[in-house]
């Protein structure tokens, strides 16, 4: 038994997934020279992304947890240094790690709100 090509009608080889002459696919589903380019997933490193998460708060926060512990204020202007690294993970290639620069942004805006309003209450 031969595979005939429905396209140039040449006779193939039995074994043969694609026309010899014409190149066309001789079984369904198979596609010639058409490579599924699939770009692969970041490996979001779990354990980085969470102490990003713990390094964010630490730093925007610190003016009103340290207000908080030790009536110490003047820490407002330092939670400034917060928003270093969610405007880092923003500009990442990577939609997975974008986003938690955006979450990671917002919790330090509010952060740094609650800093400056202790430093200056
Ligand atoms: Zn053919």
């Amino acid at each position: 038994m031969s595979r005939i090509c429905f396209k140039c009608n040449f006779e193939n080889q039995d074994d043969y997934d694609f026309c010899a002459k014409c190149g066309n696919p001789l079984i369904e589903g198979v596609q010639p020279n058409n490579f599924v380019v699939v770009r692969a997933k970041p490996r979001v490193n779990k354990g980085i992304i969470l102490l990003s998460y713990i390094v964010t708060i630490l730093l925007s926060w610190s003016g009103f947890l340290m207000s908080i512990i030790s009536k110490h204020s003047n820490f407002g202007f330092f939670a400034f240094f917060g928003f270093f690294i969610p405007f880092y993970l923003i500009q990442a290639p990577f939609r997975e790690i974008r986003i938690h620069g955006y979450i990671q942004l917002f919790i330090s805006v509010i952060g740094v709100v609650l800093s400056l309003y202790v430093l200056f209450k």
